[in-house]
């Protein structure tokens, strides 16, 4: 890609490559040599540049420890059978995060820095995506309060990072998931559709108590009656009922639009495939369970892609899902966004771009 704003760099004087192990990547552990890191002061984002990945300095009275004004993102780049480099989706990526910084009361990120900081940060450490078939580079874009001030109001400062992580085959085994009813993840008018440091932390201890009982993960109700799916651990989740999938809808405030569940409803409608954007309740879950209608149920996520359900937990018992044939939807569309993002296949919603 072209780019044309001029961002310094300090390159590292030592790379990590040579000792980094690309047969044994363990997610989230291994990163790259460098970052992207802009600085919000006096109203604008100052100070761009690229640098060694380094530890930060913060004072202890730094107001993201005190009160989580943190927001985030996650995608991915791929290495095409030329070996170039190709970031799926990235400018859905920058919409979101500035989504989720008005909602944070942060300020929001040009378009301009967060994909110049992007593509000029891949252009520089795209050694460090792998070659392996099914591997990618994970990329991290974050933004948090830097004001040293302890006492809760927006902060006036603010930091904004980009580093990023190779990772492995993300082979993801079908999942077994169980439907909470007794926990929250987002309530009607709370953060849910924010990607911010809270909603994850919150979700730690119910989702801990479901790995204890030997589910992987959880289906999150809503809030009010514990009623309605929502999403799945960090995922948003669709049915296969009667041939019609059914994903919940995005504007509630509780669900995080995920670029993953556009990208497979853009492909439903494409294929013709029916397709109900609105919330399934627990008990037709159950109904279709007990009646084997429900032909399919799959996490969709950046991580994973898609991730297959195997079992589900409702009101205490456990249903196991129908083997699925070799043309089930989430296969097919599993098997089309993996070839549009390794480049294998066209891509007709020009979802790629190419370092
Ligand atoms: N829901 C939640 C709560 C998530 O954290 C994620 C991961 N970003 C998703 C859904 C899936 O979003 P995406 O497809 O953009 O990765």
């Amino acid at each position: 890609m072209k780019t044309s704003l001029a961002i310094p760099v300090v390159s590292t004087k030592k790379s990590r490559l040579p000792e980094t192990d690309f047969s044994n990547l363990v997610f989230g552990k291994t990163i790259s040599d460098h970052m992207f890191v802009a600085d919000y002061k006096n109203g604008e984002w100052t100070d761009l540049r690229i640098e060694p990945f380094a530890p930060l300095e913060l004072s202890p009275a730094n107001a993201t420890l005190h009160y989580g004004q943190s927001i985030f993102e996650g995608l991915k780049a791929y290495r095409n059978e030329e070996g170039e480099v190709l970031v799926f989706r990235a400018d859905a990526n920058w919409s979101r995060m500035n989504e989720s910084a008005e909602r944070m009361c942060m300020p929001s990120i040009p378009e301009e820095i967060f994909m110049e900081g992007l593509v000029q940060l891949l252009e520089l450490d795209k050694d460090w995506v792998p070659h392996a078939k099914g591997s990618s580079l994970y990329i991290r874009p974050y933004m948090f309060a830097m004001d040293n001030y302890i006492g809760v109001k927006p902060s006036e400062t603010y930091k904004f990072i980009i580093f990023t992580c190779p990772v492995g085959n993300y082979y993801s085994k079908p999942v077994s998931v169980k439907v909470e009813t007794e926990f929250t993840r987002a309530t009607e008018g709370g953060t849910g559709a924010a990607k911010t440091a809270g909603n994850y932390a919150a979700s730690l201890y119910p989702a801990l108590r479901a790995q204890k009982a030997g589910y992987d993960q959880l289906l999150w109700t809503d809030g009010k009656s514990h009623s309605k799916i929502e999403e799945s651990g960090t995922m948003n989740v669709m049915f296969k009922i009667n041939g019609t999938i059914i994903t919940a809808p995005i504007n509630s405030g509780t669900i995080l639009k995920g670029i993953t569940r556009n990208s497979v409803l853009q492909l439903a409608k494409d294929w013709n495939q029916p397709v109900e954007e609105r919330f399934l309740t627990v008990s037709e879950l159950e109904t279709a369970l007990i009646e084997g209608t429900l032909e399919e149920a799959f996490g969709t996520g950046t991580a994973a892609t898609i991730a297959h359900i195997e079992r589900i937990q409702v009101n205490g018992k456990d249903y196991i899902l129908p083997q699925k044939p070799a043309d089930a939807f989430s296969h097919r569309v599993l098997a089309e966004l993996d070839g549009i993002k390794y480049g294998s296949i066209e891509d007709p919603h020009h979802w790629i771009i190419k370092i």
